[in-house]
């Protein structure tokens, strides 16, 4: 009896195991996909015409060696001409990305620079994904030489393509430095090393040979965030009040009464106000509008009244437990950004207690 020949069998085998692993490792080899998003600002700003998504994607030699790029045009404008129903719009785009394109490894969005940082918070805050959001500018327009915006938005892909760039929430990276988006503030109106994170420092750098991060932050963010901005249609109107030398009251009440519902007060040190400014925050809190002591000084913590309750040794008026009843601590949020939590905040809740523990999450 002769044995039937499995040769022909097992060759055939081993030819797709060889095609399945050829596939495997050009699959592996081949960059991730970054998606970028344009929305305008002084890397796009050329003389005689701005410079589009697609014109930005192809001002990069080498950026294939890092990421498949494909790209929008969301706006093309100055970061403060930006609206907030545009940032609702923008927040909702990037997370439609993320939920429908699995492959796309991080999302790179350019912006202009004078208010980058609140545009990132506000991003860092409402993309629930653990993949980077990450956000770039340039300090010189495209039209003047020493033009960096090529070289800051080739290292933001190259932070967007990497796994480390994962669960860190929103990254801005501008001039080879990675810093969070909840903790980076433009501290010069005009040098290249302008984006800074101060005493808290930088978390990675972007480095000709790599990508490297130094530092986590642990406050909430990406997945861990409870804003769903798909349920948010609007975002209330909150201002920032500066205290200053005899300032008055009535720009607080001029606030309450052209409808806003909260109150960011940028306080003197650590809570001092100024003039007859106690007299509008009364007035705040008569109307139920909530206000939010940070500083002014640049850093620092507002803690929350020690035990959240009242000192038994001052008798508390009726007009001292109201200010109580809508005074939040804004924790080490700087006065804009606490402005974007709390207007975040009132779109989910008016009880005092969850804003302030909103604030000591975030
Ligand atoms: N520096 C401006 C900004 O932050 C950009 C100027 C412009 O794009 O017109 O958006």
């Amino acid at each position: 009896m002769t044995r039937p020949d499995r040769r022909p069998t097992r060759s055939l085998a081993l030819a797709l195991l060889c095609v399945l692993i050829a596939d495997f490792v050009e699959a592996r080899m081949q960059p991730p996909r970054v998606h970028f998003v344009a929305t305008g600002g002084t890397i796009s700003n050329r003389d005689g015409g701005r410079l589009t998504a697609e014109e930005l994607a192809k001002s990069m030699p080498g950026v294939d060696r890092y990421a498949k790029l494909t790209f929008e045009q969301f706006a093309n404008v100055a970061s403060s001409e930006l609206t907030l129903q545009q940032w609702i719009e923008l927040s909702r785009r990037i997370n439609e990305i993320f939920a429908r394109e699995k492959d796309v490894a991080g999302v790179v969005v350019t912006s202009g620079t004078d208010t980058l940082e609140e545009t990132a918070f506000f991003l860092h805050l409402t993309v629930r994904d653990p993949r980077p959001v990450v956000v770039v500018g340039s300090m010189r327009n495209p039209s003047t030489l020493g033009y960096e915006g090529a070289a800051n938005l080739l290292e933001g892909v190259r932070v967007a393509a990497d796994p480390a760039a994962r669960n860190k929430g929103t990254l801005v990276v501008l001039n080879d430095e990675i810093n969070s988006a909840r903790n980076v503030t433009k501290t010069d109106a005009v040098r290249l090393q302008t984006f800074r994170s101060r005493e808290y420092g930088q978390l990675g750098v972007v480095d000709r040979d790599r990508v490297v991060f130094f530092n986590q932050i642990t406050q909430r963010s990406n997945e861990r965030s409870e804003f769903d901005i798909n349920r948010i249609t609007e975002l209330p109107r909150v201002d920032v009040i500066m205290v200053y030398q005899g300032a008055t009251g009535d720009l607080i009440k001029a606030a309450v009464d052209s409808g806003a519902r909260g109150i960011v007060v940028a306080t003197a040190g650590a809570g001092a106000t100024s003039g007859t400014q106690g007299e509008g925050l009364q007035y705040a809190a008569q109307k139920g509008v909530f206000v939010v002591t940070t500083t002014r000084a640049g850093s620092g913590r507002i803690a929350p009244p020690r035990s959240d309750g009242a000192n038994p040794n001052v008798t508390m008026t009726e007009a001292m437990q109201r200010r109580r009843q809508f005074a939040i601590a804004g924790e080490d949020h700087i006065p804009v950004k606490a402005r974007i939590l709390l207007m975040l905040a009132l779109s989910m809740t008016r009880d005092r207690n969850e804003i302030q523990r909103i604030f000591s999450e975030y």
